[in-house]
């Protein structure tokens, strides 16, 4: 493993030289590629201390050299970046009904990407076993070396505890998740909701990025949030915050997989949008089309599909406008499977906002549209990886 990633138990001068080189890594991999007077600037280092520290690094083979900085006068500075071969993370996203696994370099580069559309979670005995081989199978695969993997990031639905490397919803057993999964592959394994690591892909690489009071809406076959507050990610006391989807949006509404009924995740999701679509063209003896699908008829100009979606949007954005006026967020990021046709949604999802939340509220928080898209996760995976590796 990385030689400076040693935990020291004193501060010793070998310590301090480690700290300093592990502020550098951070600083290549949120920020990129930096020059050696600018990773002085940022790391409030001398240029000799800084000279030296870099070319530590590079000895070591983590910085490259990866070209010149534009010079006005004088010698052209040189730009250094991090070797995207020197180390991997593996992102696990787990869902209800897919398993997608992304294997992903130092520099953030999908190098390699894995999707099996039918895992089914909750076959628990079955899903755990698949799991436990294909992770191992993967990476053979892709012939990297294990001591180039730092870790598994893994984003699960439902409740999870990241502290307690517990899956409460779905995948628990006697033991915790995660020490069965660190003893099965030998690796460190480091587990979240699924909402919870797109939120930090986008306030570490996305639009969040630099802002402080965000909410982040997933989308997807189900429907989440991650709140941003005060620059940290809300998890809340246990762990599960963010639980959109089961507020309440229709007094006896459709019954809902946590038990109760009119769930918002009922009326906003690509299961809801599935229900809809299957209730306006019934075929008693197939299945609704994937929601993914149906959101591309609506971009196609299915009229009744945009209705559909439409009447989606001013639900959400109703249902929004009560977190705007509790949370006073700057920004709404909607993110999730529902990505690439949310600008289509915005304008009714705005419209939902407006009707119901306070006017200056809503006039100062900006709703965009996640540019990360499905990267979020996994970059999320990568960054809460990484946090750990460079902690200490
Ligand atoms: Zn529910």
């Amino acid at each position: 493993m990385w030689p400076f990633l040693v935990k020291h138990q004193s501060l010793t001068t070998e310590a301090k030289q480690d700290a300093l080189k592990k502020q550098i890594v951070k600083l290549f991999l949120d920020e990129g590629e930096k020059t050696i007077p600018e990773v002085c600037h940022f790391a409030r280092l001398s240029i000799p201390t800084g000279t030296k520290l870099l070319e530590d690094l590079m000895r070591l083979g983590f910085l490259t050299e990866i070209g010149k900085r534009d010079s006005l006068g004088g010698r052209r500075p040189a730009i250094f970046g991090l070797n995207p071969d020197k180390g991997y993370v593996i992102g696990v996203e787990v869902l209800l009904h897919s398993l997608r696994v992304n294997i992903v370099n130092l520099r953030q580069e999908v190098v390699y990407e894995y999707e099996n559309q039918a895992f089914d979670l909750s076959k628990k005995e079955e899903a755990f076993e698949f799991l436990c081989g294909i992770i191992p199978e993967l990476i053979a695969s892709q012939k990297i070396p294990r001591d180039k993997i730092l870790g598994v990031g893994m984003g699960i639905t439902g409740r999870i505890s990241p502290w307690q490397g517990i899956s409460y919803s779905y995948l628990n057993f006697d033991v915790p998740l995660v020490k069965l999964l660190t003893d099965e592959w030998q690796l460190p394994v480091y587990i979240d909701n699924d909402t919870h690591l797109m939120t930090l892909g986008e306030m570490r690489f996305g639009l969040a990025r630099g802002l402080q009071n965000v909410v982040y809406v997933n989308i997807s076959r189900g429907l989440g949030v991650g709140i941003i507050s005060n620059g940290m990610i809300h998890n809340g006391h246990s762990g599960y915050a963010g639980e959109f989807g089961h507020i309440l949006a229709e007094e006896n509404g459709r019954l809902c997989v946590c038990g109760k009924r009119g769930c918002l995740g009922g009326v906003v999701s690509g299961f809801a949008l599935e229900t809809a679509y299957q209730e306006l063209y019934p075929t008693p003896w197939q299945p609704a089309p994937h929601y993914k699908q149906i959101l591309r008829m609506a971009l196609d100009g299915e009229e009744a599909v945009q209705h559909l979606l439409s009447r989606m949007g001013a639900q959400l954005g109703q249902s929004l406008a009560i977190l705007i006026d509790i949370f006073n967020p700057e920004m709404i990021i909607l993110g999730g499977g529902f990505s690439f046709a949310c600008e289509w949604m915005k304008e009714s999802i705005i419209r939902g906002i407006h009707l119901h939340s306070l006017p200056q509220l809503a006039a100062e928080c900006e709703i965009r549209v996640s540019d990360l898209g499905d990267k979020a996760e996994m970059l999320g995976a990568f960054a809460l990886v990484f946090d750990e590796v460079l902690r200490g």
